[in-house]
């Protein structure tokens, strides 16, 4: 008898290459390519409900709830048991929605996007996933199967072959928790899940923080910014195209020469302002507090804030004392108070917009 046959009573069970399982894809070399791909196109179907919702006026708050709710757990399906790697067609839907949420270009870097979001990447996540699983693995009732399988293959694990239990171990050891692999302590799982939010947490905001010290084109973003966190401004500035213009020039994603002479290779200090030709570089903090043909703008932009704080902010004499700080408070995370905050963030979003409506008029006529 051929080897390969195998019955079922005497019956022949039919050889497949793949089959489908409990929701999973399960292919005869164990590979998940099958369902990785099967996910990342149902999630891009469900994607295409989103953008509609957003261009229909849903705000930001409402947009991630849909993402929450209909796209993400797709692509998070059963990812603490089969996904090891990293999964970057996964990584791309995720960003794309991000874009689409923000209403940024394509070319917004994903550390403005996630940053602004406070988006945990699929593969934190993940991580968060499996070792939760894990927690409930180790509370178990020793007499369930999943128990008894998991001892089994923590016993017999290699030390050459990638594992489940190895991917266990290796996590576990680089948050700082190599002893729980071994004593297996968790306590309860609340806290265990409030534990791993926090330490997974760090790690994200770390990752992240180092790599805005290295990109170039952040040096606004990682001044104004400096938690990992949803952004209060993406709910509180109610005009959505104020929005997106506040997005752009704290993400450095706009068309200034700062940026234009970037693509062109051209050193910082030629990159200069064409729209008032002084001289000085075309930056974030030029449009927003220097350059001469925007000033009608920017003198209704504190004149607004004046009056919507009714008189107590007034920023206007603050423009040669201390400018970072200014630019912190207008467009940064410089203001607690939600009310001054509401105030200051529309009437700032509202003056990027309008000069950066008003700047290809300028050179134009120029
Ligand atoms: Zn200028």
């Amino acid at each position: 008898m051929d080897k390969r046959n195998l019955f079922l009573g005497l019956v022949k069970v039919d050889e497949v290459k793949q089959f489908k399982y409990l929701g999973m894809d399960f292919s005869w070399n164990l590979s998940w390519k099958t369902m990785r791909e099967r996910v990342v196109k149902k999630a891009n179907s469900r994607i295409l409900m989103i953008p509609k919702a957003i261009s229909d006026g849903i705000a930001p708050d409402l947009s991630i709830k849909l993402w929450n709710s209909l796209v993400r757990p797709i692509l998070e399906f059963s990812t603490e048991v089969c996904e090891r790697s990293l999964w970057d067609e996964a990584e791309r839907v995720q960003l794309e929605m991000g874009k689409r949420i923000l209403k940024v270009s394509r070319s917004t870097p994903s550390d403005v996007v996630r940053g602004e979001l406070g988006w945990w990447s699929l593969k934190a996540r993940r991580d968060f996933a499996l070792l939760r699983w894990w927690g409930k693995i180790v509370r178990m009732d020793h007499s369930r199967l999943t128990y008894c399988v998991y001892r089994f293959r923590k016993a017999n694990m290699g030390v050459k072959h990638s594992s489940w239990c190895g991917d266990v171990k290796a996590l576990l050891q680089d948050l700082n928790l190599t002893e729980v692999w071994d004593t297996e302590e968790i306590g309860d799982l609340n806290g265990w899940s409030s534990r791993l939010k926090v330490l997974i947490g760090n790690r994200e905001e770390l990752e992240w923080k180092n790599r805005l010290l290295t990109t170039s084109k952040l040096r606004t973003f990682r001044l104004l910014k400096s938690e990992f966190k949803l952004e209060d401004y993406l709910m509180e500035v109610r005009d959505p195209r104020w929005r997106k213009a506040l997005t752009c020039i704290r993400g450095g994603s706009h068309n200034l020469n700062i940026e234009a002479g970037r693509w062109l290779g051209l050193p910082v200090e030629l990159r200069t302002c064409c729209v008032c030709v002084t001289g000085q570089i075309e930056d974030e903090r030029h449009l927003m507090l220097d350059c001469l043909p925007y000033e009608k703008l920017r003198r209704r932009m504190f004149f607004e804030i004046r009056m919507r704080s009714g008189g107590r902010l007034d920023l206007s004499s603050a423009r040669v004392d201390d400018r970072d700080n200014l630019m912190d408070v207008l467009i940064g995370h410089c203001v607690r108070d939600k009310l001054d905050r509401v105030s200051v963030r529309n009437a700032a979003a509202k003056f990027v917009f309008l000069a950066l409506q008003l700047r290809p008029s300028i050179l134009d006529d120029g």
